[in-house]
């Protein structure tokens, strides 16, 4: 194998414009599956990317390919389409010289079109600007050549078209990445450096990495250490994926490969695998930090699974690295994490996996973003021993007399949308909190928008809200903006005078009024009626701002029965028990454990 018959690239577009649906047609014509129906999305191998149709994890595949009678080695790294998973796709590119950007040529430029596009171009990736669907009737080539060239100034004559679905284009698109994309710039001859991209984890044979070799070559039973340390491991399972295992003996520099170590050789996202005999430090990992969005607490549904689910919340977050996970506990809940996660979506799917996956039952707290406090009082200082602290968790925070400056954190949204709906995106960006930049038409029909935006706007159901303002046809995409200072407060609730710790919530005084009163009904409505009479209020500064009361309330649902059949009584009965299982006991109050994720939705 010669590193220049190599070529690493990936496929990278808005979500539904049809990656997933090009990698199976690439792995068909490569020869890797055969072309059936049966064999829809190969790539998205998690249950959670089937059935919610998104792919979550970057996942690899080895393909052969002649062209010109030489035959290529071509890495395919699929990458997942929405914002909430970009540091898999920030991940994936760092193996690869060049992306295949592929646009809807039907839906044209999205917003995260826009945003892969400019990643690829920070990497400096060779970019094969490529249009998909083109077999639809509706399908306007033309127009989307020419947003290309007016938003990214690229050639309309190198833009390639293809059906990913009918299989169209395809072969000239492998063309194009053999021709246009160069192989990886790297030394065979050096000593060996691979740079891990993925792992996870096998039960039998410890964790297994995806590594891009940047340096030299890797056999089995080669002695190798990782940078973080000086123990010495041997090279014990290496593999091409194709994407299921391939073994093989050797490696070089260039190719992208599952390396193991074995149960006890361990690996991590971002670290470097080494040859033995390299001294020097080898240069820093390129990837960026990532930045927690979102926060909210997770507990066992029981105590008694507690270390079950800390094994398995384990075992994920080593296969979703861009969790960060902390211990936590709560009044209500017991012992648990704090765990970060990217945005909504990746905490959704994060839960779900822990049960899909790891068979884990979770309870989960509202979620929160991260917030920024500048604290004044020398005492209090050096408590935190610095005047500056983030807080994860609305409880954290310290008493408003210790806080000079909140901060909260912001981010640009970018927003793609026909000019019908200017002003309704206008005014839904305004309501929360929006400030506008200037915008740029695309064409006559779409325009790009852009708004600096809190976070804590955006990440609880602003994209489903700007979808249903345009009925679906604006597409939005974030990026962090840094923190900014803010007038905020935190707002409590109390059940009968007992804080519910869970509850608590920072929000933006202009708010105030109005999340007190939302927050009280809704609970209002979600807590159902019990033995005694519950006092609902939302409290800020020690001032109330809301108040509901849910009548006390006898509850017997078998009393609509008469008497006769006992089974259905059985049953009703049974059904009543589960129903409590499901509850959390708050100063004697029951509180539906689904109150604590949905209540500060909005
Ligand atoms: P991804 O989110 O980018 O991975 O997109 P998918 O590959 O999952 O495709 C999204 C939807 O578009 C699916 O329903 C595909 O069947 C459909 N699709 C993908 N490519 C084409 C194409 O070339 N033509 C048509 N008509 N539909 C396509
Ligand atoms: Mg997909």
């Amino acid at each position: 194998l010669d590193r220049k018959k190599i070529r690493n690239f990936s496929i990278v577009a808005h979500v539904d414009h049809g990656k997933s649906t090009l990698a199976d047609r690439l792995l068909e014509i490569t020869g890797v599956i055969k072309p059936s129906n049966e064999n829809a999305q190969v790539l998205d191998q998690l249950q959670v990317e089937k059935e919610r149709g998104i792919t979550v994890k970057a996942v690899t595949a080895s393909l052969n390919y002649t062209y010109n009678n030489e035959s290529y080695l071509l890495n395919l790294i699929d990458t997942p389409g929405h914002v909430d998973f970009s540091n898999e796709v920030v991940r994936s590119v760092t193996a690869c010289q060049g992306v295949v950007l592929l646009v809807d040529a039907n839906e044209g430029i999205q917003a995260q079109t826009v945003a892969v596009h400019s990643l690829a171009k920070r990497n400096n990736l060779t970019i094969i600007p490529t249009l998909n669907k083109v077999d639809l009737p509706r399908a306007d080539p033309d127009k989307v050549k020419s947003q290309l060239n007016s938003l990214f100034n690229i050639d309309p004559n190198l833009v390639l078209s293809v059906s990913a679905k009918k299989g169209w284009g395809v072969k000239e698109l492998l063309e194009a990445i053999i021709t246009r994309i160069p192989p990886p710039d790297v030394d065979p001859n050096a000593h060996f450096k691979a740079h891990i991209i993925d792992t996870w984890h096998d039960k039998y044979r410890g964790v297994l990495c995806l590594a891009y070799i940047h340096a030299g070559s890797v056999e089995i039973g080669q002695a190798v250490k990782w940078q973080s340390s000086t123990k010495q491991h041997a090279v014990k399972y290496l593999a091409m994926l194709r994407p299921t295992e391939e073994p093989i003996n050797k490696a070089i520099a260039g190719q992208v490969v599952m390396v193991g170590l074995g149960p006890k050789g361990g690996g991590s996202v971002g670290d470097h695998l080494l040859s033995v005999e390299v001294q020097e430090n080898t240069q820093s990992s390129p990837l960026q930090a990532i930045k927690h969005m979102v926060y909210a607490g997770i507990f066992p549904a029981d105590q008694s699974q507690h270390v079950f689910l800390s094994d398995a919340i384990k075992k994920l977050a080593l296969n979703d690295s861009a969790v960060s996970v902390n211990v936590d506990s709560s009044p209500a809940l017991g012992q648990g994490w704090r765990v970060g996660f990217l945005g909504l979506l990746h905490l959704d799917v994060f839960t779900q996996r822990l049960l899909q996956e790891h068979k884990a039952e979770a309870i989960l707290t509202a979620p929160s973003v991260p917030y920024k406090i500048k604290l004044k009082g020398a005492k209090i200082i050096k408590q935190y021993k610095s005047d500056e602290i983030i807080i994860t968790n609305p409880l954290q925070l310290p008493e408003p007399q210790h806080i000079e400056e909140y901060y909260e954190p912001l981010v640009i949204g970018t927003i793609i949308t026909p000019v019908e709906y200017i002003g309704a995106v206008t005014t839904l960006c305004m309501d929360r909190r929006g400030v506008p930049l200037p915008s740029k038409a695309l064409d006559d029909q779409m325009t790009l928008m852009q708004f600096v935006l809190p976070l804590s706007e955006v990440v609880i159901d602003f994209h489903d809200t700007l979808k249903s303002i345009t009925s679906g046809f604006a597409s939005f995409d974030y990026q962090d903006h840094g923190f900014h200072a803010s007038a905020l407060v935190r707002l409590d609730i109390l059940l009968n005078g007992t804080l519910v710790e869970e509850l608590s919530s920072i929000v933006h005084t202009s708010r105030l009024q109005y999340s007190a009163r939302r927050l009280t009904e809704k609970l209002k409505e979600m807590i159902p009626r019990q033995m005694v009479q519950i006092a609902i209020q939302a409290v800020a500064s020690g001032k109330v701002y809301a108040r509901e009361t849910i009548k006390a309330y006898r509850k017997d649902v078998t009393a609509k029965l008469y008497g006769g059949d006992v089974t259905r009584r059985k049953k009703l009965l049974k059904q009543q028990a589960e129903g409590k299982k499901k509850m959390r006991s708050i100063a004697n109050i029951k509180v539906p454990r689904d109150t604590f994720i949905d209540v500060l939705k909005r």
